[in-house]
C-alpha cells in the first residue's frame, strides 16, 4: 500500500527545489523592473498581450481543473504555504526535544533559524519579481533603493511571522484556494473519505492526533479544514495492521463520497479538458509565430513629399526595431515593387542589442519627372540576421502626379 506520508514528503521535497530554481532559470517569473514576463524559457514583454493571455489562461484553467478533479490534493502536497508551515512546525518540535526541558531556548533557536530561513525564502520570493543575480548583486553591494529595501523588509517580516505563527491556520482563514475548492468541487472530486461498514473502528484517535489540520475525518469528509493529505489514511492503517485487520483501513482517497475507486470521466470533466488544451493549444500557436525580433514601420504624413535638391521625390518613414532575443540581432531593411527608388538609411542593416529598442527614420527617393499615381503601392521588408527571417510591409508611396 502506498504510504502517503512519504509521498507527501518527497512531494514537499521536489516542490521546494521547484520554487527556487523557477525564477533562476526564468522559468516562470515576472519582472517588473524590465516589465518582461518570463515563461518556459521565452522572454515576454509586457505589450505581447496575447501571448501573456493565452498564459494567464491556460495556468488559470489548470488551477480550475486541478481543484475539480483533485480537490485540495494541491494544498496537502504541493502549496508552498503548507510545505514551510509544516517544515516549521517538525523544526520548533525537533529543537523542543534536543534542548528539553529548556523552554525558553528551544523557543529563541526556533526563531532564529526561522528568521534566517526567512531571509532566504524572501530572497527566493522577491527573485521571481526581479532578476536573482542583479538582486544578489545589489544585496552583496548594499545598492539598495528606500523602496525595494523597505519592500524586502516587509516580504521578510510577513514570511517570518507568518511561518512562526500563523502557519497553518492560513489554510482555513485567508487562503483564496481553499473557499475556491468549496465551490468547485463536485459529487466526483477526489475527496478523503471514513468508511467503516463492519464497525472496526477502535476509537484510539490517532488519524485525529496526526491530522495536521486537528479536524476528525470520521465526522464529514466535506470539512473546509481537510487538505486531503492523506495521513489520516496512515495512522488507521497503521493502527489496523497492529491489529491484524487486512487492509486497507477504514479511511481511503474515494472519487466523491460514494467511495468510488476508478476516476470519473463526466461531461464536466471532458468540457474542462477541452478548454485548458483549447489555450494550451493557442499558447503553443502564439508562442510558435513570435518573432523574436520585432520591427514596426509607419511613414512619416506630417508632410505627404518632398522635392529635393537632386531633382527626386522623397517619402520620409520612421521605424522600430524591439529585440525580444537573449542575442545580438540586425535588421536589413529593403524595398520591392517600386522602380527606380532608393532607401537613404543612416545604417543598413540596423544592430540591436539584446532586450533593446531601436527607433530611427529613412528616407525613400525616386526620380521626379516620371508619370506616377498619386499613390504606388509597395512593399518594404525588414529581415532580421542571422536568422534571416523576413516581416513584409505593404505601404504606400505618395507622389505629386508630375508629367513630362
Ligand atoms: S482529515 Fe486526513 S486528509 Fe484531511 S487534513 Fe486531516 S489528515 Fe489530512
Ligand atoms: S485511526 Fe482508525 S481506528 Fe483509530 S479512530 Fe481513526 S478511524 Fe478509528
Amino acid at each position: 500500500m502506498i504510504n502517503w506520508h512519504q509521498l507527501r514528503k518527497r512531494a514537499h521535497l521536489i516542490c521546494f527545489l521547484i520554487f527556487l530554481v523557477l525564477p533562476f532559470a526564468n522559468v516562470v517569473r515576472f519582472d517588473i523592473p524590465r516589465q518582461r514576463f518570463y515563461f518556459f524559457g521565452y522572454e515576454l514583454w509586457i505589450n505581447e498581450f496575447g501571448i501573456i493571455f493565452f498564459a494567464l489562461m491556460f495556468l488559470m484553467f489548470l488551477i480550475v481543473v486541478a481543484a475539480v478533479v483533485f480537490g485540495r490534493v494541491y494544498c496537502g502536497y504541493l502549496c508552498p504555504q503548507m510545505i514551510f508551515s509544516e517544515a516549521s512546525a517538525a523544526l520548533e518540535r525537533r529543537l523542543r526535544r534536543w534542548l528539553k526541558p529548556r523552554e525558553l531556548a528551544a523557543r529563541a533557536a526556533t526563531y532564529a533559524v526561522l528568521a534566517l530561513a526567512s531571509v532566504f525564502l524572501a530572497f527566493v520570493f522577491i527573485a521571481y519579481f526581479v532578476e536573482p543575480r542583479d538582486l544578489l548583486r545589489r544585496l552583496a553591494t548594499l545598492d539598495i533603493h528606500t523602496a525595494a529595501g523597505i519592500s524586502g523588509a516587509v516580504v521578510t517580516l510577513v514570511t517570518f511571522l507568518d511561518f512562526a505563527f500563523v502557519r497553518l491556520h492560513f489554510c482555513t482563514t485567508v487562503c483564496p484556494y481553499g473557499y475556491l475548492q468549496g465551490m468547485l468541487s463536485d459529487s466526483n472530486t477526489l475527496l478523503v473519505r471514513y468508511s467503516d461498514p463492519k464497525q472496526d473502528c477502535i476509537e484510539c484517535t490517532k488519524c485525529v492526533r496526526d491530522c495536521p489540520m486537528d479536524i476528525d475525518i470520521r465526522t464529514s469528509p466535506f470539512q473546509i479544514e481537510c487538505v486531503h493529505c492523506g495521513e489520516c489514511i496512515d495512522s488507521c492503517e497503521a493502527i489496523l495492521a497492529r491489529l491484524k485487520k487486512p487492509k486497507p483501513g477504514l479511511i481511503h482517497y474515494s472519487w466523491g463520497v460514494e467511495g468510488r475507486s476508478r476516476f470519473p470521466f463526466d461531461a464536466k470533466r471532458v468540457i474542462l479538458a477541452i478548454v485548458v488544451l483549447f489555450y494550451a493549444g493557442g499558447l503553443s500557436l502564439a508562442l510558435s509565430m513570435r518573432h523574436a525580433v520585432l520591427v514596426r514601420i509607419s511613414p512619416d504624413r506630417a508632410t505627404l513629399y518632398q522635392k529635393g535638391a537632386d531633382g527626386r521625390i522623397y517619402n520620409h518613414f520612421r521605424y522600430s526595431i524591439a529585440n525580444r532575443s537573449r542575442t545580438a540581432e540586425a535588421v536589413v531593411f529593403s524595398m520591392r515593387q517600386l522602380p527606380e527608388a532608393t532607401m537613404t538609411l543612416r545604417s543598413n542593416p540596423v544592430a540591436v542589442k539584446p532586450g533593446e529598442t531601436v527607433n530611427g527614420e529613412f528616407d525613400i527617393s525616386v526620380p521626379a519627372g516620371r508619370r506616377r499615381e498619386f499613390v504606388t503601392h509597395f512593399d518594404l521588408l525588414a529581415t532580421t540576421i542571422p536568422d534571416t527571417v523576413s516581416d513584409t510591409f505593404p505601404v504606400t508611396f505618395i507622389s505629386p502626379m508630375e508629367t513630362p
